[in-house]
Formats: structure tokens, C-alpha cells, sequence
């Protein structure tokens, strides 16, 4: 008997648009050959844990017989492009998804080798297509893009490599890029450090590809290939600045880029709850406990698509949305999810700050994992959510709170109000300070916290908050306003 190899399976979603009949599809591989979860990601994909070796192929051939691949989802190349899912009838949206998809495909490898090992291509060398955009090595480390929407930043945009804000005027007439991003950084590795994406250029739409290529292509022949803790593009930028960064692009692409015009947000939330669309339609956005699909969440969303027929988006912060329902399937859509115990958002059954928290998957599916995050979010976030109420502070504004169970930051610690950054075993970095429209990173404020310690600890912090705070101030506004110093006598004050 040889081992018993398992495998996490990640399927590339762009923009997260899911046909009723994929969605479907997906769902009957989690249990034919997953272990019975589909797990949404930070990035609009969807993870199978516990795939057994001989499952792979199967896996892989029957999404490709749904228009659906595992291609790019992984690897040194531009990752699973991300946009706003919400289905607003604005002139606008729809654009920009076609755009995230039209820029997933053509971003795409064009190695044969993928079909010919997963899915029994022929193999023939000499039609063998070179990679006009990766060359023979690829890229130095993964590449991450997201397009956000006019104001509304529920993507994250300024934690990608490439950000990109739609410009609207009479309708979409372009967009503004953001560059250098990303999150993931190393412990005891001083130079590595989270980075927040800076503005680089404000183009019209028609230009975008080429524009796009061309900061790919910089990164390609100018990213670190020396030491991959140091090759994602966020270093680049930083070690020869903005202005040579952006000179290069221009180069490669021989002509000028325009100045970054200034963005506005106005929101950073996942379009949970019940919306009208704008067409006379409605969605839904359904809460999904840090992204995993499960039991009877999993055959309640299963019955809502197939029996109302209903299309589906993945959020970037791991929720579901159901698009594009008529009125008239309103009451229908929620006896269903009722009838298979799941909660609508803002309907009283799901605390706020439940419902706007993340964790990556961690321990026992990520082999980076340091300590729990998935697992343990749940305790602990009912934790703070009686903390809340105890205060009088459950009306809001509640703080986004976000767990990783090891430094990459998967589900995005450092962009949050209140940051749990996996340390060692059961013990995680504390980060205080960012803001709730994903525009300022959190501050390392305590190392080593234990997990039964963080209520307590955020104890004081908030009784703080709700003593000092600013009529609508948000608690990671406030940290930032205060100061870490204060918040540390506070802390210090109420352990002594
Ligand atoms: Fe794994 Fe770390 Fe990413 Fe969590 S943050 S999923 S532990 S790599």
C-alpha cells in the first residue's frame, strides 16, 4: 500500500459568477470526491479539502466540462482575478465584471501541458504554444488583481498587486490602477512587511490590457527571483519607488500614463442581506461562517438554486450571493433557507460582528498553518460578540475582525480594525488600527497573545472606545486617533 496522499483542490472563479448549473456542479463533486465542504476564499475561489490522489483527475475533468478550471488558481502567475459581485444596476458593474473576466482569460498560461496531463490532450509537441506573457520561468512569485466598484471597496483593492477602480463618468470611461500591494509577510524577517497598493495611474478603459500586461511584464523581468520572501511585487515598487516603477511601465509599453485621478469610498462591506438590484430584481447576500460550506447551509444553497434556478456569486469575503431573483421568489427563497436553518443577514439571528468576520482555513487543511484560525474564530468572535453587547456597543459601528492562522494572511489581518495574525501555537500578533474601508493598515500592538486571552484583553480597549469615541467613529478609526500608546496604558491600567 502506498500513502494515502490528499490534495486541496482550487477552482479560478473570476469576479466569483457562478451559472446555476455550475454551482450545481460544484456542490456534487464536494461530495463525490471532496470531503463534503466547498470552502470560499478571500479570492472569489472555491477550495475541495481531502481530495484523495486518484480523485484529482476526475475532479479536474468534470469542471472543465462546466466551463470551469483549476488553471491559474495556484502557482507563479496572476491569480484568480477578484471584482465587486454585487449585481447593482448601475451602468457600470456588469462592465466591470465582463472586464475581470476578459482579463482572467487573457492572463491565463498557454501551456498545453495542463489539458494533456488532467484531461487527456494529445500530446503534441510541436503545437505546442510558447507563453507570450510568462516566457519560459514564469513569474517570481503569485500575482494577485482585483477590481473594485465606483466607492464601494469590498474587494480589498489596495492589498492586490494590481488594483483597479472603475472611473464612471457617462457610464465606465476608464479606471484607476493601484500598485504594489499585498499582505503576507514573515515573522522574525524585518523587511518583510504587509504594504498597502499606491496609486499609479488614472487610463481610459479601452487601454486597460495593455496597461495591465505591462506592469505584469516589469514584474516578470524586474521582480527578485533570488529569494522568494522578497519576489512579490510590493518590493519592487518599494525598493525603486513609484516613479521608476511607473517610468518603467511607460517604457514597456512606449507611451506616457496620466496621473492617478483621487478615489473616494464609501464602503468596504460584503452586500450581505436582502438589496434590490435596480432591473426590479433582487439579491441576496447569505452569510457564510468564514467561508465553509457545510451540512445544512450546504443543501439549503443547494435547494435555492435548484429549485429557483438562481445564479450565484462568491464574495471576497467568503459570503454567497443569490442574483438576479424576482420579487415574487422572495418568500419562497427564505422558507427554503429556513427550512434548513439558515439565517438571512440583518433578519436579528446573526450577530454583526459574527457576520463581518473572517478566518482562513488554516489547521488542518493549510500546510503553512501555524495555529487554528477557522476552527478557533468561531468561539472567539461569540467571545467579543457578548463582549459587545455586555458594553452596550452592539448597535455599532461594529469592528471587522479578522484571524489567520500563520503571517501569509490569507483572509486579510492587516487591513482590519482588529487583526489576529497566527504566532506559534494558540498564540497570535494582535493588530489594531485599520480602517473599515480597507484604506489604512493595522499596527502590531500585542505579540503572543493567547487565544482565551483576546476577548479579555479587547476588554478594556472597547470600554475605552465606547468612553472616548466620536459620534459614528469606527473602533479602528479610533485606535488610529488615540494612538497604540494610549490604548496600551488603558490595557495596562485595567491588567494592574
Ligand atoms: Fe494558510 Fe497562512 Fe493562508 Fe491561513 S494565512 S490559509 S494558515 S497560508
Amino acid at each position: 500500500l502506498g500513502p494515502a496522499y490528499s490534495f486541496m483542490i482550487r477552482v479560478a472563479i473570476p469576479g466569483g459568477a457562478l451559472t446555476p448549473q455550475q454551482y450545481l456542479a460544484l456542490d456534487d463533486l464536494a461530495d463525490r470526491l471532496g470531503n463534503a465542504t466547498l470552502r470560499i476564499t478571500t479570492r472569489q475561489a472555491i477550495q475541495y479539502h481531502g481530495v484523495h490522489k486518484g480523485g484529482l483527475k476526475p475532479l479536474i475533468q468534470t469542471l472543465h466540462r462546466h466551463l470551469l478550471t483549476t488553471l491559474s488558481a495556484c502557482g507563479d502567475v496572476v491569480r484568480n482575478v477578484v471584482a465587486c459581485p454585487a449585481p447593482f444596476a448601475d451602468g457600470v458593474r456588469a462592465e466591470v465584471l465582463a472586464y475581470a473576466q476578459a482579463l482572467s482569460q487573457r492572463l491565463k498560461p498557454r501551456t498545453r501541458a495542463y489539458y494533456e496531463i488532467w484531461l487527456d490532450g494529445e500530446k503534441a509537441v510541436s503545437a505546442e504554444e510558447s507563453e507570450p506573457l510568462y516566457g519560459d520561468t514564469y513569474l517570481p512569485r503569485k500575482f494577485k488583481i482585483a477590481f473594485a466598484a465606483p466607492g464601494d471597496n469590498c474587494v480589498d483593492v489596495y492589498t492586490q498587486d494590481i488594483g483597479i477602480v472603475p472611473v464612471v463618468g457617462q457610464g465606465l470611461e476608464g479606471f484607476t490602477l493601484l500598485v504594489g500591494g499585498g499582505l503576507g509577510q514573515s515573522h522574525g524577517l524585518k523587511e518583510t512587511r504587509p504594504i498597502l497598493a499606491k496609486p499609479l495611474t488614472t487610463i481610459p478603459k479601452a487601454q486597460l490590457f495593455e496597461v495591465v500586461e505591462a506592469i505584469v511584464r516589469v514584474q516578470r523581468d524586474h521582480g527578485r527571483r533570488d529569494e522568494r520572501k522578497y519576489s512579490r511585487m510590493k518590493y519592487l515598487v518599494e525598493t525603486w519607488g513609484l516613479e521608476r516603477f511607473k517610468a518603467t511601465v511607460e517604457a514597456y509599453l512606449g507611451t506616457p500614463l496620466p496621473p492617478a485621478e483621487p478615489l473616494h469610498w464609501a464602503s468596504g462591506d460584503d452586500h450581505l442581506g436582502w438589496h434590490e438590484q435596480g432591473d426590479g430584481r433582487l439579491f441576496l447576500g447569505l452569510f457564510v461562517e468564514n467561508g465553509r460550506v457545510r451540512d445544512e447551509l450546504r443543501r439549503g444553497i443547494r435547494a435555492a438554486v435548484e429549485q429557483l434556478g438562481l445564479e450565484v456569486r462568491l464574495t471576497p469575503q467568503q459570503n454567497l450571493l443569490f442574483i438576479n431573483v424576482p420579487p415574487e421568489q422572495k418568500a419562497q427563497l427564505e422558507a427554503l433557507l429556513q427550512a434548513h436553518g439558515v439565517p438571512i443577514p440583518f433578519q436579528g439571528q446573526i450577530p454583526l460582528v459574527v457576520q463581518q468576520a473572517m478566518a482562513c482555513p488554516a489547521l488542518p487543511t493549510c500546510g503553512l498553518a501555524i495555529t487554528e484560525a477557522e476552527r478557533a474564530m468561531p468561539k472567539v468572535i461569540r467571545e467579543v460578540d457578548a463582549l459587545l453587547t455586555q458594553l452596550g456597543l452592539q448597535e455599532g459601528p461594529i469592528p471587522h475582525i479578522r484571524m489567520t492562522g500563520c503571517p501569509n494572511g490569507c483572509a486579510r489581518p492587516y487591513s482590519a480594525e482588529v487583526g489576529l495574525v497566527g504566532r506559534s501555537l494558540n498564540s497570535y500578533t494582535l493588530y489594531l488600527g485599520g480602517s473599515p474601508l480597507g484604506t489604512r493598515l493595522g499596527e502590531p500592538f500585542l505579540d503572543n497573545l493567547k487565544r482565551e486571552d483576546i476577548a479579555p484583553v479587547l476588554r478594556p480597549l472597547l470600554a475605552y472606545y465606547k468612553e472616548a469615541r466620536l459620534e459614528g467613529e469606527a473602533f479602528g478609526d479610533f485606535c488610529q486617533r488615540v494612538g497604540l500608546e494610549a490604548l496600551r496604558e488603558r490595557l495596562h491600567a485595567a491588567q494592574t
